[in-house]
Formats: structure tokens, sequence, C-alpha cells
């Protein structure tokens, strides 16, 4: 299992020098990515420090914050998290901005290479590719070998309509691990999640199956209450069904959900 420094790029937002605003704010989405980047590291067994400046100072002062509290931990890597700025695209022309990796030297190059296709490949956001810059503070100062991560643009609607900064973290997370990762608890309740809603003819009574019985709701405010829970909890709207007594597949379920356990099988 390895160390890695994780931080977000610059003081948090509207407190001191915070990061690039446009249609996305640089120090509110890096925080996010930063955040997630961290939790997907631990959840693999990694040990992770974070090393954000989270005080109000100058663009100076967060940077030689950030660098100390790396340079405190020798790490396989020093990873920071920026949003890009410069495009002015507030209309959107179709086409993004994207997404690069600045590196100090060609050391970091097959993960840096690695993160920016995963990204663009993840958000569907044009590949930058790995750049080099010797004189990026964070880069030159930092003792362990660090990426920088311009994970987007903040000012370009297209790179903004793409935008996940969960996503974008996992991205970043298997381009560092070189392995995708199968952590997601919710993804793999979606997948056993049976839960639904019907109705009948059209009739105005909503069925309601939650995995085990059906049962009918007798409000409408019975239906609104579990439609937003599984919605906070799945991410997405509950299947909702409109099935016919002429093809009628409640009949179907509610067989299924009548059958005797097997005891023995062949
Ligand atoms: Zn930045």
């Amino acid at each position: 299992m390895a160390v890695y420094n994780v931080h977000a790029g610059h003081c948090p937002q509207g407190k001191g020098a915070s990061g690039a605003v446009g249609i996305l704010k640089e120090s509110v989405e890096d925080r996010i990515v930063k955040d997630e980047v961290i939790r997907l590291l631990r959840a693999e067994g990694h040990t992770v420090y974070d090393c954000t400046c989270e005080v109000n100072t100058t663009k100076d002062g967060c940077l030689q914050k950030i660098v100390a509290k790396c340079n405190q931990h020798s790490v396989a890597l020093d990873i920071s998290i920026h949003l890009n700025s410069g495009r002015n695209d507030y209309k959107g022309d179709k086409s993004t901005g994207g997404t690069e990796v600045w590196n100090y030297d060609t050391r970091t190059k097959a993960i840096s290479d690695r993160i920016c296709a995963n990204i663009a490949r993840e958000l569907g956001i044009r590949n930058r590719g790995t750049k080099y810059d010797t004189d990026l503070y964070v880069l030159a100062n930092t003792n362990s070998p660090a990426l920088l991560v311009e994970c987007c643009f903040v000012d370009d609607k297209d790179d903004a309509d793409h935008w996940n900064a969960k996503k974008c973290a996992k991205a970043i997370v298997e381009g560092i691990l070189n392995k995708e990762i199968k952590e997601d608890i919710s993804e793999r309740k979606e997948e056993s999640e049976m839960k639904c809603m019907f109705k009948v003819d059209g009739n105005a009574t909503v069925y309601y199956f939650d995995g085990n019985r059906i049962v009918a709701l007798t409000n409408s405010d019975q239906m609104r209450i579990l439609q937003e829970i599984y919605k906070d909890n799945n991410g997405h709207d509950m299947p909702f069904y409109n099935w016919t007594s002429s093809a009628p597949w409640y009949m179907r379920l509610k067989q299924v959900i009548d059958l005797k356990p097997v005891n023995k099988l062949p």
C-alpha cells in the first residue's frame, strides 16, 4: 500500500487567494474532487494526507502552506487538484477546453497520461495531454514526485456541461492506481434494487413494490416521500410503470412474490 498527498490548489472560495471563477468556481469544485480522490484512495487501502490550505491567506502564503504540508511526508505522489481558466466561452461553442496534467519531469509521465486519458473519456472532454513545467511552485518545491491536474476549464460552458466532480475524481484515482475501481456501494445497490411503482389501466391508485410486497398507497404524499428518498439514495427516479389489465404484468410480479422458497435444488 502506498502513501499519497492530495490537495486542492487554492484558498477556500471567497477566503484569501481562492481559485478561478467562471461558470464553475475552482475552489469549490477542486475540493469536491480532492475529497473524493482521498476517499477512493483510502477505500483502496492507501494512506492519504490532505495538504489543502484552508486558511485566508495570499497566493504565495497558500502555496507555501501547501508545500510545507506536502513535505512533512515522503509519498509516492503529491496530487494537486485545479481547474483551468482562460477559455472565456460563456455561451458554449460545442468545443470543450479539456483536461491537462502538469509534470515536473518525465518520472510521472505514465500516470499523467493515464489521468488525462481517463478524465477526457469519463467526462467527454478534450485531452490536452501531459505537460511539463519546472517553475510551477508546487511541482518545483515538493520533495516527492508531484502532479498538477487541471481537471477542466471554469469558463467554458461546454466543459461545465460535461463536468462531474465525482466522476473526475474516480478517473484520477484510476489513473494513479492504473486499475479500475469497483467500489461504489450505491452502484451495487442499484443492481439489486427491485423497488418500483405502478398504476393499472391509468387508474388513480398507485401501487408500490418495496422489493418484498406490493402495497396500494392511499395518498399522493406517500408516493412523493418514497420517490424523494429513493432518488436521494440512488441518484435517479424510481421506475414507474403504467401496466394494463390486458397485459397484467403486475400479476406476474405478484406471482413471483407469492412463490414458496425452494428447499431443495437439483
Ligand atoms: Zn488553479
